[in-house]
This record gives C-alpha cells, sequence and structure tokens, in this order.
C-alpha cells in the first residue's frame, strides 16, 4: 500500500465507505493517516474479574465459559449471553443485536474484551457489548489507548478505526518528513514516521504528548512561513533614526499640551515606540488596546515626534467616517503647534483630492489621515518617516499587505481595539513588536450593561427620554438597514430606516432622531456624524457603521436591538462608544429569550467590562472550528494547533521560523523543500480577499 494510493485498496472498504470518507475529506492513505483521532479511550489498564466495579469500563483477560446462546426477542432483534472467566472469577456477558455473537468466540481461547459493567434486573453483574479480540501481538481495540475519530451521520467509529490500522499495517512506504532533521534534533521532536503512527496508536499518552506536540510545531511553522511569504518579502533596509533628544523633547511638549495626563499605559508604550523610532531598522509594532483606552493619542504623539525629527506621519483607517473623526481631533490637537493635517478619502472630489496629495508630495512637514485611498499608487510622500493603521483588523490581508510594501524601511505602527489574544497576534502579525494599553483614562465608571426581553421595551423608552431631557444622547443599534423582505427569516429585524419611523409613535417622538446606514452617501454619512457630535441629533439609530473609534462622550445610552445576532466581541466594541464621557453609562441589548448561547453571551456582557475576558469568552462559546475570524484575519484553520493553548509550541516554532528564514528566505534550499510544497497546500485553501 502507497501513501497516494486510493482508499479503495484497503480489504473492506467499497463503493458506499469511499462515499462516507470522502464527505470528511479523505481519499487517499495519505489523507486517512492525516485524519487525526478526536480523543482517546484509555482502555490500557487491564483489570481482573475481581476488581470490577459497576458502571465503570473496562479491559478484561477472560476465557469463554462454555457456548453462547442467541435468542430472537421482539422486532426481530438479537440477544446473545454468555460467560467468561478468568484466575479471579467469572462474569456474565450479554450483546444486543449481535447475531454472529455466537460464532465469534472459541472455546479454550484468550480474548482481550473491553467494555461497560452494568447490573442486570437481578443485581448481577454483567458485561454488556464489551468489544472483544483474541490477544496476539498487537491488540488495538482492547489494553491499550484506543482512538476516537470525528465522525460523520452514517461513517461508524469501527469503520475508520478499522481502516487506518489496516493502513498503518499495509503502508509499504515510509511516511516523508517535511522538516529537517537538524531542526528535529534541535527541538527533540519526534520524527513524522513515529509521530503520525503515535497519534494514532499511542503506546502511552506521553508519547501521545510527544507526537501531538510535534505535529503541533509542524503546523504552527508552516503557519507562519507561509503567512511570512505572504507578507512578501520584507526588506530589513534600514532606516534614519530619529534623533533621541527631539523625540524626548516632543513626547514632553506634546504631553504638556493635552487637557489631561497619560495614563501609565499609554506612557510605557510612548516610550517602547519612541525606543524603535530612534533605531536605526524600521518599527514594526502593534499597539492592542481595549476600546477607549485612549489609542489615538498614543499616535498622535508619535506623529508630532516624526514631524519634528523631519518626516511626514500618516495614520489610515477603514471608514470614512472614522477618518473623518479622526481628521477633526488630530486638527485639533496639532493646531497649536502650527503642523497642518491634510485629509485624503477615495470619496473625495478629483480638485479638492489632487490639492491633498500635492501638499504630501510637496510639505515635509504634515500630518495625512485618510482611509486607504492613502495607499493607492498615485499618492506620493515627500518624505514618509511612520505609518500608522487604525483598527488594524477591519483591513484585509491583501490592504496590509499592499501597505506593507509601501512602507519598506518606514516605521510602521498597528492600533487594534479588537483584544487578540496574544498567541494569536504572534501568528498574524508574526515579526511585530507588541504593545499592549492596559489601563482606561481614569474617571471612566463600568458601562451598566443589561439583556432585556420586548416586555421592558416601554421602560427602555422611558429611559432613553429620561437621559435625553436630561442633555443627553442615544446609539441605538440595529441589524439591518432597510425592511426585509417579508420572507425573509429576519422579518423582524429591527432595521434603521423602519426603526426611526417606529420611535416617532413612542414616548421618544419629539426628539431629534436620525437614521445612519452603509446605503448613505459619504457626504451624507460625514453630516449626520457631525450633527450627533454637535448634540444636535438625540438619537442615532444606526447599523453597526458606528462600531468602529467613534468618539462622542455626551452620548451616554446604547441600545442594542436583536443582540443575539452580534458576535460578542462585535457587542463589546459596539458599547465601546458609550462610557467616553463622565456621566454613567449604560448598554441595554434587546435579546431573543429562546436561543441559549446568546443567553450566555449576553451574561458575559453584562458580567465584564474587560475587552481581553471577552475574546476568551468569545472564543470559548464558538468553539475553536469558528476560530473568532481567524479566516476573517486570513490565517487558515488549524487541523491540530490551539492558537490559545499552544503558547509554548507556537514560541519554539517562532524561533524556528527566524533561524529558517535566516538562513534561506526564499526556502530553496533542498532540505525546506518539502516545508515549502506543503504551505503551498496549505495557504491553497484559503481564499485570499
Ligand atoms: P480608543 O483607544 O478606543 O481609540 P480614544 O483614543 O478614542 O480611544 O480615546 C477615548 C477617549 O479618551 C477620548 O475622548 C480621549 O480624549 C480620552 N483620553 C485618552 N487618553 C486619556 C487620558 N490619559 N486621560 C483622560 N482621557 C483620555
Ligand atoms: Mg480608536
Amino acid at each position: 500500500m502507497k501513501l497516494s494510493d486510493k482508499i479503495e485498496v484497503i480489504k473492506g472498504i467499497g463503493p458506499s465507505k469511499v462515499k462516507l470518507f470522502e464527505s470528511v475529506g479523505v481519499r487517499t492513505v495519505d489523507d486517512l493517516l492525516n485524519y487525526l483521532p478526536r480523543t482517546y479511550d484509555d482502555r490500557s489498564s487491564v483489570k481482573t474479574i475481581s476488581e470490577i466495579v459497576e458502571g465503570e469500563e473496562v479491559s478484561l483477560k477472560a476465557e469463554l465459559a462454555g457456548g453462547i446462546v442467541t435468542n430472537r426477542i421482539r422486532g426481530g432483534l438479537f440477544y446473545s449471553r454468555g460467560k467468561i472467566f478468568d484466575d479471579s472469577g467469572t462474569l456474565d456477558v450479554v450483546w444486543f443485536n449481535n447475531p454472529y455473537a455466537g460464532n465469534m468466540y472459541k472455546l479454550g481461547e484468550e480474548y482481550a474484551f473491553f467494555g461497560k459493567v452494568r447490573r442486570d434486573k437481578s443485581g448481577k453483574l454483567q458485561f454488556q457489548n464489551p468489544v472483544a479480540e483474541r490477544i496476539s501481538g498487537d491488540s488495538k481495540f482492547t489494553g491499550r489507548i484506543v482512538p476516537i475519530y470525528p465522525l460523520t451521520a452514517k461513517l461508524t467509529q469501527r469503520a475508520v478505526q478499522d481502516a487506518v490500522f489496516k493502513c498503518l499495517e499495509g503502508l509499504r512506504e515510509p511516511i516523508p518528513e517535511v522538516l529537517p532533521s537538524e531542526l528535529l534534533e534541535r527541538y527533540s521532536l519526534l520524527d513524522s514516521e513515529t509521530a503520525i503512527r503515535s497519534m494514532h496508536l499511542p503506546a502511552d499518552f506521553e508519547l501521545f504528548e510527544r507526537a501531538r506536540k510535534r505535529l503541533v510545531f509542524e503546523e504552527l511553522l508552516l503557519l507562519q512561513l507561509g503567512l511570512h511569504r505572504l507578507r512578501g518579502e520584507r526588506e530589513v533596509e534600514k532606516c534614519e533614526p530619529f534623533e533621541p533628544a527631539v523625540v524626548g523633547e516632543s513626547v514632553r511638549e506634546f504631553s504638556e499640551s493635552l487637557p489631561y495626563k497619560l495614563t501609565f499605559a499609554q506612557s510605557r508604550v510612548i516610550d517602547e515606540i519612541c525606543g524603535n523610532l530612534c533605531c536605526d531598522s524600521p518599527m514594526t509594532r502593534l499597539v492592542q488596546g481595549d476600546v477607549g483606552s485612549g489609542k489615538t493619542v498614543v499616535a498622535a504623539v508619535a506623529m508630532y515626534a516624526a514631524v519634528r525629527s523631519g518626516f511626514q506621519a500618516c495614520m489610515m483607517v477603514p471608514t470614512d467616517i472614522l477618518a473623518e473623526q479622526h481628521f477633526s481631533n488630530l486638527s485639533k490637537m496639532f493646531a497649536p503647534f502650527g503642523i497642518e493635517v491634510v485629509y485624503l478619502s477615495g470619496k473625495m472630489r478629483v480638485a479638492e483630492r489632487r490639492a491633498a496629495q500635492e501638499k504630501l508630495r510637496t510639505n515635509p512637514a504634515v500630518i495625512a489621515v485618510g482611509t486607504h485611498a492613502l495607499i493607492s499608487d498615485d499618492v506620493e510622500f515627500a518624505k514618509l518617516g511612520l505609518v500608522i493603521t487604525d483598527e488594524q483588523h477591519r483591513f484585509g490581508v491583501k490592504q496590509r499587505t499592499s501597505l506593507a510594501a509601501k512602507a519598506v524601511s518606514v516605521n510602521m505602527l498597528v492600533m487594534s481595539a479588537t483584544p487578540i489574544p496574544r498567541t494569536l497576534a504572534l501568528v498574524i502579525y508574526g515579526d511585530m513588536d507588541v504593545s499592549v494599553i492596559d489601563e482606561l483614562p481614569p474617571g471612566r465608571t463600568p458601562i451598566e450593561t443589561y439583556s432585556v426581553d420586548e416586555s421592558k421595551r416601554e421602560r427602555i423608552y422611558n429611559f432613553i427620554k429620561k437621559n435625553i431631557d436630561e442633555g443627553r444622547q442615544a446609539y441605538v443599534v440595529c441589524p439591518l438597514i432597510e425592511e426585509a423582505d417579508e420572507d425573509s427569516v429576519v422579518a423582524d429585524l429591527k432595521s434603521a430606516v423602519e426603526y426611526v419611523g417606529l420611535l416617532k409613535h413612542t414616548v421618544l417622538r419629539d426628539c431629534s432622531i436620525a437614521a445612519m446606514h452603509s446605503k448613505l452617501k459619504a457626504a451624507e454619512k460625514t453630516e449626520i456624524m457631525q450633527a450627533f457630535v454637535a448634540g444636535e441629533i438625540d438619537i442615532l439609530v444606526s447599523t453597526t457603521v458606528i462600531e468602529v473609534g467613534v468618539d462622542v462622550p455626551n452620548a451616554n445610552l446604547m441600545v442594542i436591538e436583536n443582540a443575539e445576532r452580534f458576535g460578542l466581541s462585535q457587542l463589546h466594541q459596539l458599547r465601546g462608544r458609550v462610557g467616553r464621557g463622565t456621566a454613567k453609562s449604560y448598554c441595554v441589548m434587546f435579546c431573543a429569550p429562546n436561543a441559549e448561547i446568546a443567553q450566555e453571551r449576553m451574561k458575559v456582557m453584562c458580567d465584564t467590562n474587560d475587552g481581553f475576558v471577552i475574546a476568551q469568552e468569545d472564543l470559548r462559546l464558538r468553539g475553536p472550528g469558528d476560530f473568532f475570524g481567524t479566516r476573517q484575519h486570513g490565517v487558515p484553520e488549524m487541523r491540530i494547533a490551539n492558537l490559545f493553548s499552544d503558547m509554548d509550541v507556537l514560541k519554539e516554532a517562532q524561533v524556528a521560523v527566524a533561524e529558517i528564514l535566516d538562513e534561506d528566505s526564499a526556502l530553496e534550499l533542498a532540505k525546506h523543500r518539502g516545508i515549502r510544497a506543503k504551505i503551498q497546500r496549505m495557504f491553497e485553501r484559503i481564499e485570499m480577499s
């Protein structure tokens, strides 16, 4: 049997089983050997009959004490019974619906049994439906750790086990090794053959751990090398370092111009950034901070330091609304220093855009803010020294890569409010330094969060009214933009436009209400947003376009409709729009009462304001299959590695990746050929967007 053989060559696999295996992606012997167990049954400790306890699963070595009698019972079912014995005693055995039980065992032969022991009606211990096999050199189903495979409806456990065991026995060629032998040695990894065999039939759990570690290591190594290739060769060119004295002075000056004191965490992160800026290799740093932790001002300090050091700085954001907002904030911050902030968006009129581009091309002392229009080919910078991307996770892999290409030997800072667990950050942003702003500015009271059902609607509207009467503003978030089709399953989802109409019939009828959604023109959105910022609009009914970064401190109340439709991290982002001022803030989530997972999610939201905790819970509730948007991040799904718990292996793999790239960054050496081919296959499966 060869690895490339179709599974038909395995005895016992006919056309119908071929189809079943195909449905789980298994076509060849190689596929089957890579179809790894989901868990294991520990049948390794063998007991004697006298030791067994009711309810326990046990392995026994015993002989038949007489013939097996099979009877037909109601409904054409079979019922077989017999007796087995060992040196310590005897035990009744029954099989349900196994008409061949009587023919399977011979008197005078010793068998290994595995199964559950229960009591029969008379209270006697009874072995029920045990699996059994003759004791020979290598038992598979008893007296050892037995693999349990993931299944689909019709594929049975025994069928998969059987097929895998036959493969392991019948394979007449070695399982190829993709990792160079020096790597195996250095990281004390099992070779591929041993690892695969031990994953299926581990001699003990220690060997299983080593086998798993080896495969996790390989997977994470390939993943990171693959992402590296995807990012493209980032030339490690030198860049002109900023002058430390100038940078230090800029930070002091800028900080003093602020109406508040920087938090300890902000200062620490600024120091980390300055360290990079004053060094002659370009910065690549990720700043993570929960919503409201004050990332913008950290970015502003860095941009100021750049301009004072004779460089331009630019900040790229994912949406026009956010770009507008940053533009207006940064313009205010930089006005006292006489530094011009230039706005650039794809939606600008040609003449405006030309004028903006002209400034970037000629004026070395400007700061630019905009959408990804900033990285289009016709934008030229006079002397770009710092590129910042805000809400980085909202950009596609492609945009990220093209920015990286444009910013060769330029300092790069990316900011993200999605608290990606560190392990994942390491993978996605592989070669980056990571800073965390793990502290909120003082005076923030946690947002009080409630999950409610329809019966509370009137009360909630009254509550909104009360807050507005006190001079506050509110957000209402709905999942859809326009009236859904009547036959649509989501017909009852509130939509922003329709919702505004509904509010006109409630106690809120006299409030100033506006709808914001993605179908509006950019200028309309901006106009609405400006009116909301200025306090002219009391209630902003919106789809998730407000999710990212918008800051209106006077808005202290958020109502989220159909909250069950949103993911946890998304709810947290949304909620982060309030709680930005001094007034007590509230988040009220309307949630369908029947969705169980939704209820659990709502509870998490009500219990904590910590984005990192929420991210972890999000993962737990979604389960590893839907690894909170790993796909969205452009990372292929992991077959075996767990990006949360395999942190240690990940770190080791990272070191190995660096070593490999150092020696052979294009993976051209013969010893890396296997790795290269496997990376290609791994990344073929993900769709690049
Ligand atoms: P995010 O990290 O979500 O982007 P922002 O940068 O928008 O957060 O900051 C949120 C709010 O906190 C802004 O109104 C900002 O002016 C304010 N802020 C930032 N840093 C501080 C600080 N150290 N003390 C008080 N307020 C601060
Ligand atoms: Mg922000």
